[in-house]
């Protein structure tokens, strides 16, 4: 059975992704079964998406119960779900952000950010991170750093620089009167899990405030809870004037969402969507919101984080250089490569994948219980010892 959803896939769906030869199929919370009934402790989470893990059973009866009601609305109309999200989304991120928009994905949600901060300023340049990854669609790919992601698709878009991450002095040099706006990500996730410095992100505010560049910031990754604070802003007092979310937003229905201060305006007709801030999916992130909010994920993600870390001490793991992150957001750089190594873990029940070519992602759900938890532990220190 397994063979024929693999055939499949493999005869009609375009192959842009190393496939891994198991079909997953249904999922509770941390858990996750394939077509032949084997279980996994799943830390992939569809890409940092299922922070709630998978079914979580009030999102599934918000999700039911919006598709009886309403499933499509467009924007030119107001809606009660999104109505209710918009408000929730400006109360629970960083005070200087006011307006959201609605999209569906994070790159979608960087395209809009790169529109929104060259309208508002009227320039055209922008200042972003080596190892920084904001997605696939041509502006997005524009700031993303990693040539074999941009180089068969040159040209994008003008007037991008690079500058090494948390190095404030060379980011300043390229900060001009003509800078629209700087791209960053609080911890690079595809990077290789890095997390920013504290003093670079103040400095960075401050040279932003001087010289009218848009500070924007891309937590699809990080938000949420992920890293133990609602967003990764937080553990540095960050206020962004443009702050890029998705991923975990809607439990795993496809959404992102731009956040805006003041400083961002543009006229009417200037930007839109047909699909973005449909009322399914705002109803699954406000029931996820509501959830995260009840279950303290983010203390639930500190916790946890911090007994993974008490866990898996580097220095008793012959493979293993490092092991860092914030949260559970976490990185494990390896001596050899990554890859056969997440196959390994693979083959002992454990999902995780690889950020670069020597870095093991490990992305449970917030909400994984400790059972779980001790599992993937103990299946990391057979592995990597
Ligand atoms: N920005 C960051 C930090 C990401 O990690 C990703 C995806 O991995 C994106 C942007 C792109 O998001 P999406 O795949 O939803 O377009």
């Amino acid at each position: 059975m397994n063979e024929d959803f693999i055939q499949l896939e493999k005869t009609y769906q375009l192959a842009v992704y190393p496939k891994r030869d198991i079909v997953l199929v249904r999922g509770e919370n941390a858990r996750v079964w394939d077509s032949e009934g084997r279980e996994y402790i799943d830390c992939v989470g569809g890409h940092g998406v299922a922070n709630l893990g998978h079914a979580h059973p009030v999102v599934v009866a918000a999700i039911r119960k919006q598709a009886e009601r309403l499933v499509t609305c467009s924007n030119l109309f107001y809606n009660d779900q999104r109505a209710l999200l918009t408000r929730k989304l400006v109360e629970i991120t960083p005070r200087r952000l006011t307006r959201v928009f609605l999209c569906n994905s994070g790159t979608e949600s960087m395209e809009a950010a790169i529109k929104f901060a060259r309208i508002s300023t009227g320039r055209t340049e922008f200042v972003c991170a080596e190892g920084g990854f904001h997605g696939r669609t041509l502006g997005a790919l524009s700031a993303t750093f990693k040539p074999h992601y941009r180089t068969d698709f040159e040209p994008l878009l003008p007037g991008f620089h690079f500058v090494p991450f948390n190095d404030f002095d060379a980011l300043q040099a390229k900060v001009t009167r003509d800078t629209a706006g700087v791209i960053l990500e609080v911890v690079q996730g595809e990077g290789g899990v890095h997390p920013g410095r504290a003093e670079f992100f103040a400095r960075v505010r401050e040279l932003c405030d001087q010289t009218g560049a848009l500070l924007i910031i891309d937590e699809i990754q990080s938000g949420f809870c992920r890293t133990g604070k609602w967003f990764a802003c937080e553990h540095f007092d960050l206020q962004p004037d443009i702050l890029c979310l998705a991923k975990a937003i809607a439990a795993g229905l496809p959404m992102g969402a731009v956040l805006c201060s003041d400083k961002v305006s543009l006229p009417v007709g200037k930007h839109g969507t047909t699909f973005g801030g449909n009322p399914l999916s705002c109803a699954a992130a406000n029931a996820a919101i509501e959830v995260m909010q009840a279950e303290k994920l983010e203390e639930q993600a500190r916790e946890k984080g911090a007994y993974f870390r008490t866990h898996l001490q580097p220095e008793s793991l012959s493979k293993v250089r490092e092991v860092r992150g914030l949260g559970l957001m976490l990185g494990i750089e390896t001596v050899q490569e990554a890859q056969p190594l997440v196959l390994e873990l693979q083959q002992a029940g454990v999902l995780v994948f690889s950020a670069g070519t020597h870095v093991i992602r490990v992305f449970p759900p917030l909400t994984i219980e400790y059972r779980d938890l001790d599992r993937v532990l103990h299946s990391l220190k057979e592995i990597l010892k």
